[in-house]
């Protein structure tokens, strides 16, 4: 009993284990499982399988990987199977609109969603290959609205881009080119280089029916070496049909009839309305080259395959049969085909088309010499053509063109760049340029006060020189030198204009007694007064020097003899009169003058000689006395 209840015990404890142990396997699996199942998801995102047959292995793995529950992912695998059905036969076209009709259906009665929107472009993509183009234009449209509305920058540049390729192929190049611009610049933002090139590939083409095949070609060529590189052999084929067109474009027909071959060839087996839409191609190019029988067999081997069901190349191949008849003179032949390449052209509301259709029947008209209807169907072609010209030549437009060339583009951006750069290091350089300035306006100002103070220090001490060298030091009047010197000056000019001049000699007398009777302070304090007593008593242009220790002279230009002896009396008095008790008490002073006046001397000194003799003889006449020359 004990044994089989711990058997029992035992058993449940392992189908635990065992339950835990399934669990735990059962969701590792599971996390690898959606691993994987993510990145077969992300890889359609990015890019497209190199084969239908390596995405219908991928999808299937995928399909596999699911768990039914998963609706999440499960949405993304009907998305990604829409996009990836067959498309070689207008069945299979067919088929895969049926396909995502059906899926439509499913998710009707939601809100639009992610899935929902997707599975519309998709839709119209297949439409798109039927030739439908108006009808398609407007469910593609209201994707892109409802991408808009939830926000799905991916959807809206998916839908853009096919849209931008369908108003492209209706001749709306200004609607064309701004669906492909926006969605290039998505593409290129998120770098999504696949989806980019593919987009550019339709720029490109959108360019070149815009007229401008030059730079059409230089966007093909690029995109055909990077499909090539990467060994994508149908997109390098898809390319090299956009070059043999550019190349028709631009009048290179032999060469683009053997592009157009090649890429026949490369889609004979695979694609037969491909093949035998460059069958078309080569067919035109044979009417322009004057190969018309030629041209007209194989059009009508292209008619095997190119039913009205594909209203697209149908129309395009009605207009090539047409002109070829034309050219054979098969008027009635000619008249019936462009009946059906309007039809054709109508439904796609295609102007670009229907231009060609009114040229051509205008052509028929007129060769088969019927003026009137001629005249009629040129006057209809003219109408459309200026209606075309119109919505063509739009500002728009214009504007568009220029946004177009992304080459320029990124060389005015790099260019701006660089201005920028430019900008920012001059202001660099200019902010550093003011800090010099200030550094250097610092520096000069520095200089100038250093140099100011030094020039001034020079002046100041010059000019303390000047007067230490003509001032006597303790008067501070001239001194000997200076007396003399002026003295010199005034005796020249007497000479020379026989003019005025005198000359006071006088002394201090008895000198020697007031220094010793009232000491050497008091004596210098009575010589500063005398010449102070002196100069009060002189006009402007005298002077007073001190030339000896208590003898002075006194120089007066313009002065004749009785002035200057009037003068040295006046001189005389002062000095006896002066106060002399105000320096010292009991001091009195006295002075004794000698006069003299030019008298044609030979120099100065033979007049300063007189004038000493003159003073002794005063001194010698009793002192305080004016003695003349
Ligand atoms: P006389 O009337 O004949 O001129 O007699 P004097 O004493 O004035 O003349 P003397 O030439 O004999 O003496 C001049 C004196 O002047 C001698 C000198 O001590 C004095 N003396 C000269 N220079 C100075 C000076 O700068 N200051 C003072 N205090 N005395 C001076
Ligand atoms: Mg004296
Ligand atoms: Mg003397």
């Amino acid at each position: 009993m004990s044994h089989y209840l711990l058997l029992k015990q035992h058993v449940v404890t392992f189908y635990i284990v065992l339950l835990c142990t399934h669990f735990f396997i059962d969701s590792v699996a599971n996390a690898n499982e959606n691993d994987r199942a993510d990145s077969i998801i992300s890889l359609f995102k990015t890019n497209k399988p190199a084969s239908a047959q390596q995405a219908n292995n991928l999808l299937h793995e995928l399909e596999n990987l699911l768990t039914s529950d998963d609706l999440a992912r499960q949405k993304e695998l009907i998305r990604l199977r829409c996009w990836n059905q067959k498309t070689d036969t207008n069945e299979q076209i067919s088929a895969a609109i049926a396909y995502a009709d059906k899926q439509l259906v499913r998710f009707s009665a939601e809100a639009p969603s992610p899935t929902t929107i997707d599975l519309t472009i998709c839709k119209t993509a297949y439409q798109r290959y039927l030739g439908q183009v108006a009808t398609t234009l407007q469910d593609l449209t209201q994707a892109i609205n409802q991408a808009y509305d939830i926000e799905a920058p991916l959807l809206i540049a998916h839908g853009r881009s096919q849209r931008g390729a369908l108003h492209s192929y209706q001749g709306n190049y200004s609607a064309s080119l701004e669906d492909l611009l926006a969605a290039q610049e998505y593409y290129e933002s998120q770098n999504l280089s696949y989806w980019a090139n593919i987009n550019l590939g339709e720029l490109a083409a959108s360019y070149r029916r815009f007229g401008d095949a030059k730079t059409a070609l230089r966007y093909q060529l690029q995109l055909a070496d990077i499909y090539a590189k990467q060994g994508n052999q149908a997109e390098a084929n898809y390319v090299n049909i956009q070059i043999a067109s550019s190349l028709e474009q631009l009048g290179q027909l032999e060469e683009a009839n053997q592009r157009y071959q090649s890429s026949q060839q490369f889609f004979s087996g695979s694609q037969p309305v491909m093949a035998a839409d460059m069958s078309m191609n080569i067919a035109n190019n044979l009417i322009t080259l004057g190969q018309y029988q030629q041209a007209l067999s194989l059009l009508q081997q292209a008619a095997t395959v190119i039913t009205p069901d594909y209203n697209a190349p149908y129309s395009f191949l009605q207009l090539y049969l047409a002109n070829a008849q034309l050219k054979l003179n098969h008027y009635p032949a000619s008249l019936e085909a462009l009946q059906k390449a309007e039809n054709a052209f109508q439904i796609d509301k295609n102007q670009r088309g229907l231009i060609q259709v009114q040229e051509l029947r205008s052509d028929v008209y007129a060769a088969s010499e019927n003026w009137q209807d001629a005249y009629f169907a040129l006057h209809d072609h003219l109408e459309l053509h200026l209606a075309q010209d119109k919505t063509v030549l739009t500002k728009l437009n214009a504007e568009l063109q220029t946004r177009f060339d992304t080459d320029r583009i990124k060389h005015e951006n790099s260019l701006l760049l660089q201005r920028a750069k430019d900008k920012e290091t001059q202001l660099i350089l200019s902010q550093r340029n003011q800090t010099m300035q200030i550094i250097i306006i610092a520096l000069v100002g520095v200089i100038l006060i250093l140099v100011s103070i030094f020039a001034y220090k020079q002046r100041h001490g010059k000019h303390q020189f000047k007067k230490l060298a003509f001032t006597d030091e303790l008067t501070q009047i001239a001194n000997r030198r200076e007396a003399y010197m002026q003295a010199e000056q005034w005796f020249a000019l007497s000479q020379k204009h026989h003019k005025a001049f005198s000359l006071i000699s006088f002394d201090a007398d008895h000198f020697k007694g007031v220094n010793d009777k009232f000491g050497h302070d008091i004596g210098d304090k009575v010589l500063i007064h005398l010449a102070s007593i002196a100069s009060d008593l002189i006009r402007k242009d005298d002077l007073v020097g001190r030339v000896g220790g208590e003898e002075f002279i006194i120089v007066l230009p313009n002065s004749d003899i009785h002035v200057a002896q009037d003068i040295a009396n006046r001189l005389l008095r002062r000095i006896e009169q002066y106060d002399w008790s105000l320096i010292s008490s009991g001091l009195k002073l006295t002075a004794s003058a000698g006069v003299v006046s030019y008298q044609n001397e030979h120099s100065l000194s033979e007049l300063l000689l007189k004038a000493d003799k003159a003073l002794y003889a005063a001194k010698s006449a009793g002192r305080n006395k004016v003695e003349v020359a």
